[in-house]
């Protein structure tokens, strides 16, 4: 069984009278250990996508099956423990909380999964070595560049041990040396067998990953695979 599979998937937005089919019968497989793109002008449906993906929203029609479980039929508190266990976001904002050191951030998932204090810290500051930043545990955001911000973020994503990292444009608001170090990192992951989906419309960032789908108009439009 893959990691996500789409079926006919089509998300309506209804607002009064008015409704607006953002995604229009979207099927899409993605084994594990994949590194994938989804690249689409904006308005294309990406966001849409991204949300229902990281089962932060529910499909209209269609179905969704995230690591064999069939997230459809969940309520909010299901949907925020598939979420929790499953998912490692990666914003383009980073996220972080701006009053907590860097170790803290990264613990949080581990704190909704009521793992103890002691194995919290320990593998909050594992994932930090994993991302080079062995460094930096005591920091605040505040006291970090964006691609180190970012780079934190990916940490707190990887913590949990999650089955799926999505990646929201990533490197959106960095500069290019600091996109370099966080691509390398996704590179770094997928070496490591880690599963893979970054959301961006560039070209550049999806050229890094080994497979790219393409969305128009709330439809799939083509995919491209590397060697
Ligand atoms: P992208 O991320 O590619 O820019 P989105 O998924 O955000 O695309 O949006 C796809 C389309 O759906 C756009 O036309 C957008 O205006 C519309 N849309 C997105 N969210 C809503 C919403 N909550 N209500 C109504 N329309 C929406
Ligand atoms: P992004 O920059 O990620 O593509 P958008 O600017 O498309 O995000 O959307 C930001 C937020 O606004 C999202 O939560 C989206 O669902 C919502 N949204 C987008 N378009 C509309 C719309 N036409 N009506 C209502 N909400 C919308």
């Amino acid at each position: 069984e893959p990691v996500i599979r789409l079926t006919e998937a089509k998300k309506v937005y209804r607002s009064g009278s008015i409704e607006f089919e953002a995604l229009r019968g979207v099927d899409l497989e993605i084994g594990e250990g994949e590194y994938v793109a989804v690249m689409g002008p904006s308005g294309s449906g990406k966001s849409t996508l991204m949300n229902i993906l990281g089962c932060l929203d529910t499909l209209s029609s269609g179905s969704y099956r995230l690591a064999g479980a069939d997230v459809d039929d969940f309520d909010e508190v299901e949907l925020a423990r598939i979420r929790n266990q499953r998912i490692g976001f990666v914003f383009q904002q980073f996220n972080l909380l701006p009053s907590l050191e860097a170790w803290r951030n990264v613990e949080l998932p581990l704190l909704y999964a009521r793992v103890p204090a002691a194995d919290r810290r320990r593998r909050a500051e594992e994932a930090l070595d994993r991302v080079g930043l062995g460094d930096r545990y005591g920091n605040r955001p505040g006291e970090l560049s964006g691609g180190q911000q970012q780079r934190v973020a990916v940490a707190r994503a990887l913590v949990g041990e999650p089955t799926l990292i999505l990646a929201d444009e990533p490197t959106g608001n960095l500069d290019s040396v600091s996109t370099e170090d966080v691509l390398g990192l996704f590179d770094e992951l997928h070496g490591l067998g880690r599963t893979i989906v970054l959301i961006t419309h560039e070209q550049e960032v999806a050229d890094r990953a080994r497979r790219t789908v393409r969305v128009r108009d709330g439809l799939l439009h083509g995919e491209e695979v590397r060697a």
